[in-house]
């Protein structure tokens, strides 16, 4: 009710088009459709996407010698133009209302990934990549949060916010992964409060963009060392 007064006071537009929208939506239907999703063939380990008619295990240059602790990733969007858009908006815009749209393309893979429909639903949760304190103030929230929070709220998994960035590291943007893993080294922590309840759990571990995997790699080590969980699986918003 209040969501059609708001309409109706302030017409919402598409983040992307500007054409009109009601109903609370930030993108319109067809700007949701043309987002470059990802299809086969990508790689089973890390998500990346590939041309060609390759089968399922062909040997990705991303993964080649590469220990990932987390179990597999994957992402429903390409990093390109109008899915970095939307990231850029969300992450540095303050543009949160994007988090609900977005978790339903979220949900696409949740819905059309065998490996995930074949989890057992009743062990899993759903923990956002956390930001260091100073840098969430500075931000007003956390990205990652806010799409864990949409996507457990269209899916109904539980939310646990159980992971803490106890060290605020410098930008990543430019360092490669292994520059990334040294920076990123005792950076997060399990919340005291968490501990007891993760053992033996499957972990979602929501974040925006999957990169070099670094973050999504330290952040599972703790989480299968001082939290005893099962497996944790990537579920980021892009594959960049
Ligand atoms: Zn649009
Ligand atoms: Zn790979």
């Amino acid at each position: 009710m209040i969501r059609r007064l708001l309409d109706y006071i302030y017409p919402a537009l598409c983040e992307l088009c500007n054409s009109g929208l009601q109903d609370g939506k930030t993108l319109c239907s067809p700007c949701l459709d043309k987002l470059p999703r990802i299809h086969q063939p990508f790689c089973r380990k890390c998500g990346e996407p590939f041309e060609g008619n390759l089968n399922e295990e062909f040997d990705c240059p991303n993964c080649h010698g590469i220990t990932h602790d987390f179990k597999f990733a994957i992402a429903p969007l390409k990093g390109e133009g109008t899915a970095f858009h939307l990231v850029h908006a969300l992450k540095y815009q303050r543009r949160f209302y994007l988090a609900r749209d977005l978790a339903t393309i979220l949900c696409e893979s949740w819905q059309q990934d065998p490996r995930l429909q074949d989890l057992p639903r009743e062990e899993i949760i759903v923990i956002p990549v956390p930001l260091h304190w100073r840098r969430k103030q500075w931000r007003q929230g956390n990205q990652a949060h806010e799409l864990a929070r949409e996507f457990s709220a269209q899916t109904g998994l539980p939310l646990q916010q159980s992971l803490r960035r106890i060290r605020a590291t410098s930008t990543q943007t430019k360092l490669t992964r292994k520059q990334r893993l040294t920076n990123l080294r005792g950076a997060f922590r399990i919340r005291k409060s968490a501990l007891a309840g993760l053992q033996g759990s499957t972990i979602l571990l929501v974040d925006d963009v999957f990169t070099t995997g670094a973050t999504a790699h330290e952040c599972t080590k703790v989480l299968l060392k001082d939290g005893g969980v099962n497996q944790v699986i990537i579920l980021t918003l892009v594959r960049g």
